[in-house]
């Protein structure tokens, strides 16, 4: 009798086991991540709610947020371009400034902070998204240096907002210095300018990349530079590692490669753009990529002018429409 009772009970048991495929242990093993991601997220709003940021902090899950202030990095909302304005312990640099008719805001925004004249103006290149205010901000605000980057002359721009700039140097008694690879300090900020060593007829790849260090904290600004030149800086070994990325080209698929992206290794992107611009700028494709690497992204179009500020150490960032 004892026999017949054991038969049945080995049977099952052997049974459940063969129930067990290998396509139903890796559904169990994604069912098992899918919850751990849920809890995880759920556990990370959870302490963002109740403000316990500091657990995150340690977690290594955010970044400590800035008790004083040594850098300041502006992305100006300026529509379809690009503007981003440095203030470093009483220095100022403008990096770009949007269209001629964004001059207003962007001069506003410098009166408002204080500024009398900036230390230092980067073109990264000359498209009017990126330089068409500039005549009006070395007029009523102006500079005591101007880097751009050198165009070959048959490339050089013939728009009546291109000769407006020129004669507004040329009136304000300014030269306008040629980009070269170098490394100067704006306050409190070590600043490194790359140049483009592309040679062809799209200015984007002429863009002047700008590099801005402050202790723990970096950003990289890359005007509209392209793949071709993203290849270009690597292979001259530019560092081009920050937690800040400015992202290249407003968004574009024509730039922000994977290789690029894995030197970058941003923790923020900021992509500048205007509101139902005709490119369709950013492009999902990248906006895809840019969420593997950045835990947060910024957008001008929704969140308006973003503004990072950094102590050295912690890092903290403000959005004109919240967050
Ligand atoms: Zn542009």
């Amino acid at each position: 009798m004892a026999k017949a009772k054991r038969r049945p009970q080995k049977r099952k048991t052997a049974k459940k086991k063969k129930k067990l495929t290998a396509a139903q242990i890796k559904r169990r093993v994604r069912y098992a991540l899918i919850a751990l991601g849920a809890i995880a997220c759920f556990a990370v709003g959870f302490l963002e709610y109740t403000g316990r940021i500091d657990i995150l902090v340690k977690l290594g899950l955010r970044d400590m947020p800035a008790e004083g202030e040594e850098l300041s990095v502006h992305f100006i909302d300026v529509g379809q371009g690009d503007c981003t304005l440095l203030l470093s312990d009483g220095k100022s640099m403008l990096i770009d400034c949007g269209e001629a008719q964004y001059s207003s805001t962007v001069i506003k925004y410098l009166k408002r902070k204080g500024i009398k004249k900036l230390d230092c103006i980067v073109i990264t290149h000359p498209h009017t998204d990126h330089m068409g205010g500039m005549a009006d901000i070395i007029k009523k605000v102006g500079a005591s240096r101007i880097i751009m980057p050198r165009v070959d002359s048959q490339y050089t721009p013939t728009t009546p907002t291109y000769e407006n700039f020129l004669k507004a140097v040329k009136k304000a008694d300014l030269t306008i210095d040629e980009a070269r690879d170098e490394s100067f300090t704006l306050g409190k900020t070590v600043i490194d300018i790359y140049t483009s060593p592309y040679k062809g007829e799209n200015l984007n790849n002429n863009s002047v990349i700008v590099r801005a260090e402050n202790g723990a904290n970096s950003f990289l600004i890359t005007g509209d530079c392209e793949n071709e030149e993203e290849a270009l800086l690597i292979d001259k070994g530019a560092n081009l590692s920050a937690k800040v990325l400015e992202v290249a080209h407003h968004g574009s698929s024509t730039g922000s490669g994977a290789d690029m992206l894995d030197k970058i290794l941003p923790r923020y992107a900021v992509i500048s753009c205007g509101e139902g611009n005709s490119y369709g700028h950013p492009h999902d494709v990248t906006v895809s990529r840019l969420e593997k690497y950045a835990d947060f992204i910024y957008r001008t179009d929704k969140d308006g002018t973003v503004v990072f500020v950094s102590d050295g150490k912690g890092l903290s960032v403000k959005t004109q429409k919240g967050s």
